[in-house]
């Protein structure tokens, strides 16, 4: 037996609560992995997951949780045996299959990455899918030419979103590789918190959320993480300096952008996506070792909090009213 948040689907309405449930009703896979949860977290898409929104999951009854880091109990793939420590996030776990709310999670053996070097099962979570993506976010700028010198001649590099798990992180990294970072947030009792974090700049949300009639603006940022997308992915890119670059990470103020083909034409600008689900393996890895080595773990402990699996129903939905300061580490054992 093993507890879990399980989601069941009444009338149409996703109910979530805390069960007892058997071994055996654990998802099965060809070089399926067993393991003990120790930690998971809270992301965005979670919140959504867990309030029914966005038809994230394939069927009920659904256990979420998109992230887990914990121990295999039982492995039927060749490079996992009992006892391996081990990390999983992407590959739509906690979507498309029963994900780390819970004790135990049962996954494909090519989705888990042992767990890197150096790291605690807990500061594992504590960068989770959001700390993955930022880091994935950071590699893709630099591999378009973007450097802490061309931030100091330029302009910063922006952070959308930045109170947020993945916006946080990326502050905190940008920071502790030399980059001039601006913070852009809708919360101003999180100016300090983002100062310590590294910002240097601190921009309220509403000044980019305006609907802006100009495709092209002053330059203001060599480049941008943007989680926030809508009006104001499309402000980042009417700001952003020639042969500039942004990394389009999320959504959480709308999907739309109204743009046009300017900042493109004639700046040059990079519009580069970022998908942290489906990435490749390696690539993944590679990540996950930037982030060991490069964020000090004085700044992830310091964006961190810790909650139970009985806190996420509350939890869930503030994530989603965008309330919940940087990251979450869920004790799926509290
Ligand atoms: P969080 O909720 O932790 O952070 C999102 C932040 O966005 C909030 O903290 C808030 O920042 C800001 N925000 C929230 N609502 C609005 C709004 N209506 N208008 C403008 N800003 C808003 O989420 P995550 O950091 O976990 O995820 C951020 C986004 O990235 C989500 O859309 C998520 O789905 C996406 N994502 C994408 C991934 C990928 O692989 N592409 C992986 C992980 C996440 P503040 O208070 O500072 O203004």
């Amino acid at each position: 037996m093993f507890k879990a948040i399980l989601l069941e689907e009444v009338g149409g309405k996703v109910t979530a609560a805390i069960r007892e449930l058997e071994d055996n009703r654990l998802p099965d896979f060809e070089n399926a992995v067993t393991v003990a949860v120790e930690y998971s977290t809270l992301n965005y898409k979670d919140g959504m997951i867990l309030n029914g929104i966005g038809r994230l999951v394939r069927g009920y009854p659904h256990v979420p949780g998109v992230d887990f880091a914990g121990t295999v109990e039982t492995s039927d793939h060749p490079d996992y045996r009992p006892g391996d420590r081990v990390v999983s996030t992407g590959w739509r776990v906690g979507e498309m299959s029963w994900g780390g709310y819970g004790e135990k999670a049962r996954v494909k053996g090519d989705w888990l990455v042992p767990l890197p070097e150096g790291l605690t099962a807990k500061r594992a979570m504590a960068l989770g899918t959001a700390g993955l993506t930022a880091m994935m976010a950071v590699m893709v700028l630099e591999e378009h030419g973007v450097t802490p010198e061309r931030s100091a001649q330029d302009g910063p590099v922006l952070v959308t979103g930045a109170a947020g798990g993945v916006g946080s992180v990326a502050v905190a990294l940008l920071d502790a590789l030399g980059y001039k970072v601006a913070a852009s947030t809708g919360r101003p009792e999180t100016h300090d918190y983002l100062r310590g974090l590294g910002a240097s700049v601190i921009v309220e949300r509403a000044e980019l959320a305006e609907v802006s009639k100009r495709p092209l603006a002053p330059v203001r940022w060599t480049a941008g993480i943007d989680s926030v997308g809508g009006t104001t992915l499309a402000h980042v890119l009417a700001e952003t300096a020639p042969g500039g670059s942004i990394a389009a990470v999320g959504l959480a103020g709308g999907s739309n952008l109204e743009t046009t083909v300017l900042p493109f034409l004639l700046r040059g600008v990079n519009l580069l996506g970022i998908d942290s689900v489906m990435c490749p393996q390696a690539r993944r890895v590679a990540a996950w070792a930037r982030l060991v080595k490069d964020l000090p773990m004085e700044k992830l402990d310091a964006v961190t909090e810790t909650a139970g699996l009985g806190d996420l129903l509350t939890l869930g939905k503030e994530i989603l009213k965008g309330q919940v300061r940087g990251r979450l580490v869920i004790d799926v054992r509290a």
